[in-house]
C-alpha cells in the first residue's frame, strides 16, 4: 500500500513538471480588447502581444478621431463642412483628402457604380434618417443631376463641390479606418489581431498559435453563417441589402445600396459580396460597386485586376468563389452549390491570394 502511494506520488510530481513545462513552452498570449460603437455600428478588436492594450487604446482613438472627420451628420466633421459650403472650397484632414481621392479613383475605375455624391438620393429613400419612402421618379431624376463624382474637385488639402452636391463616404470609410487602426496596432507591435468594424474584418498576421483566423461568413438569406473562411494578414468585407433595408408597400425589398443609373436600390441578382484584399479600403470599395455591377461584371472586373479575391452569393443561392480562396473556403453542408471562377492568366497577374500573404 505503502509503495502504492509512493508510485502514485511520483506520477503526480511528473505529471505536474510535465504541464509547468508545457506552459513554459507556450507561454499564454496577453489580450487585449475593445468593442466599441463608431461609424454608425460596433466594433470589436482583440490584439494580443506585450503592450497590446495600448495599441488597442490608440487604434479606437484613431478611428474615433476617422469618424469625427467623415460622418455626413456631424457639423464639425469635414464632409459637413464640404457638404454645406454651398459651391465654396474647403480644406480638410489629411485622411479624407486621402481618401476621397481614393474613393474618385475607383468611381472612375467601377464605371460609376461606386458612386461617392449619392447622399441626396440616399436622403430621399429616407436611408439617412430612418424614415423609409419611395421616391417618385421625377424627383430621383432631379436628384440625380447632382450625382457626378467627375464634378468633385480635390486639390491637395482642399476640396470643393458644384452647389447641391454632396459627399457620403458611407461605402469605403469603414474600410480605411481598419487600415489605419491596423496600421496603429503594427506601429504599437501588434503582429496578431482581428478587428470587426461591423461586418468589415481586417486580420493582422496568424492567430497567436500561428494557424489562420476562422471566419464565418454572413448567410444573406437569414440567420447564422453561410461557411467558414481561413485568413491571416488581409481584410475581409461583406456588403448586403439584408443588413439595413425596407420592404415598401407593393413588396419590394429596398436595400441601402443603390445602383447610381437609376437611383434606385441595387438589383443585380447578388445576395452578398465578400472581398478579399490585402487593404481595408479597396476591399470596401469594391464590396459595395460589385453588389450594383452583378455577378458577371464583377467576374470579369476580378480577371481584370488581379488584386483581390471575392465570393458572390446570387439571390437564387449560388456561390461563386475565386480560384485564390477556394481552398481556404468551407462552405456549410446545407448550402446551395458552390462554383469555383478561374482564371488563366493568375499566375503571371500575380492575383492576389493567401498565399502571396505569407
Ligand atoms: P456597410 O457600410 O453597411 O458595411 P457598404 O460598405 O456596402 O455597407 O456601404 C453602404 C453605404 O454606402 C450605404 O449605406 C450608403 O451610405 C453608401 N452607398 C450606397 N450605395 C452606394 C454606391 N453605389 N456608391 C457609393 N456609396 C453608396
Ligand atoms: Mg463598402
Amino acid at each position: 500500500m505503502k509503495r502504492r502511494l509512493q508510485w502514485f506520488c511520483s506520477c503526480a510530481l511528473l505529471c505536474a513538471l510535465l504541464l509547468a513545462l508545457c506552459a513554459c513552452a507556450a507561454p499564454e498570449p496577453e489580450e487585449a480588447q475593445a468593442s466599441f460603437f463608431a461609424m454608425n455600428t460596433y466594433m470589436t478588436m482583440t490584439a494580443y502581444g506585450a503592450d497590446a492594450q495600448a495599441a488597442v487604446d490608440r487604434a479606437q482613438a484613431r478611428i474615433e478621431a476617422l469618424e469625427s472627420f467623415w460622418s455626413v451628420t456631424q457639423e464639425g466633421s469635414d464632409i459637413y463642412a464640404v457638404n454645406h459650403a454651398q459651391g465654396q472650397p474647403v480644406a480638410v484632414h489629411e485622411e479624407t483628402a486621402a481618401l476621397l481621392s481614393f474613393a474618385l479613383d475607383m468611381a472612375e475605375e467601377t464605371g460609376g457604380a461606386l458612386e461617392p455624391t449619392l447622399y441626396p438620393v440616399l436622403t430621399a429613400w429616407g436611408f439617412t434618417a430612418d424614415a423609409h419612402r419611395v421616391p417618385e421618379e421625377a424627383e430621383l431624376a432631379a436628384l440625380l443631376e447632382n450625382v457626378d463624382y467627375a464634378r468633385v474637385r480635390v486639390q491637395g488639402e482642399t476640396v470643393q463641390l458644384d452647389p447641391g452636391m454632396m459627399l457620403d463616404l458611407g461605402a469605403v470609410g469603414k474600410g480605411y479606418a481598419g487600415d489605419l487602426a491596423a496600421q496603429a496596432l503594427r506601429e504599437g507591435g501588434v503582429e496578431s489581431a482581428l478587428l470587426n468594424l461591423g461586418g468589415n474584418v481586417q486580420a493582422i498576421g496568424a492567430r497567436p498559435d500561428g494557424s489562420p483566423w476562422r471566419l464565418e461568413l454572413r448567410n444573406p438569406f437569414g440567420e447564422g453563417g453561410l461557411g467558414l473562411l481561413l485568413a491571416q494578414d488581409c481584410a475581409v468585407i461583406t456588403s448586403g441589402n439584408y443588413e439595413n433595408y425596407f420592404v415598401a408597400e407593393d413588396g419590394t425589398v429596398c436595400g441601402h445600396i443603390l445602383d447610381p443609373e437609376t437611383g434606385r436600390p441595387a438589383d443585380s441578382g447578388l445576395a452578398s459580396v465578400t472581398i478579399v484584399a490585402q487593404e481595408g479600403r479597396l476591399g470596401d470599395a469594391l464590396s459595395t460597386s460589385l453588389f450594383v455591377m452583378g455577378a458577371q461584371r464583377a467576374e470579369a472586373f476580378w480577371r481584370e485586376r488581379g488584386d483581390f479575391e471575392m465570393i458572390l452569393v446570387t439571390q437564387a443561392g449560388e456561390i461563386l468563389v475565386t480560384e485564390g480562396i477556394a481552398d481556404a473556403f468551407t462552405p456549410y453542408e446545407d448550402q446551395a452549390a458552390v462554383r469555383v471562377l478561374t482564371c488563366e492568366v493568375r499566375a503571371d497577374a500575380g492575383h492576389f491570394s493567401q498565399e502571396n500573404l505569407e
